[in-house]
């Protein structure tokens, strides 16, 4: 296993992230533990030492999970990651609510929620805290003087119940470097030691994850990377982009590929994958056990070969536009529907197997426009006008 220093640890340069574990079939977000607990312990076992989760993954259920697992170990030979809900916050009327994917649940103050939170990890601090999903939509929380939720969370790390705080982001690159801005005004001491952004090569122009690369390297904000093989889109390519990367390097696989690009990027430090199998995560420890960056002239064939494939909608399916629909539409799923149907009438042709074994209710002709789902996401995707363009093709089918 690759690590790389950070301040004074040494953190593996793979992460293994716990928003994907195996699920149960049929039982929603339920964690199969058996089949979860053989990949944590596989990835201990092989050198990974940092364990990132958040309160809501698989409906509150992974940082329990992921706390039980750990305290077979000595606290000191793993890092844990989590995160405050503040995206799914809001303070009114002198009281504290959950909104979003969070709504059912009986509202928290940061302080209980921390709390709470220690308490179901099994341990004593956090390694690495986060304000979850930082965005346009959540600056008023995040930034609140009233709800001063950074305040409490840098009086944590005072008491040692935070180690190094930071945050992940799914904003605009110039709404970062705002909030970067306003951390360092607000909180002149001390403020965030790192941030946690999706980036992969596709994204690196879509997600303007480049732009928010460089604008976290000029604030000397180290990067952890979520979303390396954009959700699983950058584990399959188009056949004549596979075929471009097998000429290159026979013997690589394509995901392989996605890692070493970030390996050829000095500002990151950890790269977390949501595995869901002993496969992915074998593979993928051995990636990281051999530094082998993508060259320059590597960079422009993996710029060649995802062309083709840019004008995606830049969905990674975490599910937090699905709550609100009133025609509970599986959107993420549409949506990646919608990605495989626009390439060409051959995916077209064998969607209609899929869409063949599904009801009325669940197509995109169901959409009625209300723009619910689109307030939520935090890609800012016209989820209504690909609604509508998605059963528009499918007319024409
Ligand atoms: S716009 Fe369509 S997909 Fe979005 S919440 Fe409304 S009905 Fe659901
Ligand atoms: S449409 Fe947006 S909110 Fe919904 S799953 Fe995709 S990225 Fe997430």
């Amino acid at each position: 296993m690759l690590y790389k220093p950070f301040q004074d640890l040494n953190l593996s340069i793979l992460g293994m992230g716990n928003m994907r574990l195996p699920k149960v079939e049929g039982q929603g977000e339920k964690i199969d533990e058996a089949k979860a607990w053989a990949i944590i312990e596989y990835a201990y076992d092989h050198g990974v030492n940092y364990f990132d989760t958040a309160y809501r993954y698989h409906g509150g259920e992974s940082e329990t999970f992921i706390g039980k697992v750990l305290s077979q170990y000595p606290r000191s030979s793993f890092y844990l990651a989590t995160k405050i809900p503040g995206q799914m916050m809001e303070y009114k009327d002198g009281k504290y609510n959950f909104t979003g994917l969070l709504a059912a649940r009986p509202g928290r103050s940061p302080s209980e929620l921390f709390e709470e939170q220690l308490e179901k990890c099994a341990v004593d601090y956090f390694d690495f805290y986060l304000l979850h999903c930082f965005c346009e939509s959540a600056w008023d929380f995040y930034t609140s003087e009233e709800i001063n939720v950074v305040g409490f969370l840098l009086e944590q790390k005072k008491k040692g119940y935070i180690r190094h705080l930071g945050f992940s982001a799914h904003c605009r690159a110039d709404t970062l470097d705002k909030f970067i801005n306003w951390s360092k005004s607000r909180f002149p001491e001390e403020c965030f030691d790192f941030a946690q952004i999706q980036l992969n090569y596709m994204d690196w122009t879509l997600q303007e994850a480049g732009k928010k690369y460089d604008i976290l390297t000029g604030h000397g904000i180290p990067v952890m990377v979520m979303e390396p093989c954009r959700c699983g889109r950058l584990v399959r390519l188009s056949p004549e982009a596979e075929a471009l990367l097998k000429k290159a390097r026979p013997n690589d696989s394509v995901p392989s590929w996605a890692f070493r690009f970030l390996q050829s990027l000095p500002n990151v430090q950890v790269v977390l994958s949501g595995m869901s199998t002993l496969e992915q995560i074998t593979e993928n420890i051995a990636v990281f056990s051999k530094n082998d960056p993508v060259t320059p002239e590597e960079r422009q064939l993996l710029d060649e070969a995802i062309k083709p494939l840019l004008n995606l909608v830049p969905c990674t399916a975490c599910r937090y536009c699905c709550e609100g629909c009133p025609q509970n539409l599986d959107i993420p799923k549409l949506i990646s529907m919608y990605n495989d149907a626009k390439q060409d009438s051959f995916s077209l042709l064998v969607l209609g197997f899929t869409l063949g074994g599904m009801k009325e209710a669940e197509l995109p002709s169901s959409c009625i426009g209300c723009g619910a789902c689109a307030k939520q996401c935090p890609q800012e995707i016209d989820i209504p006008g690909i609604m509508q363009n998605f059963t528009e093709l499918l007319g024409k089918k």
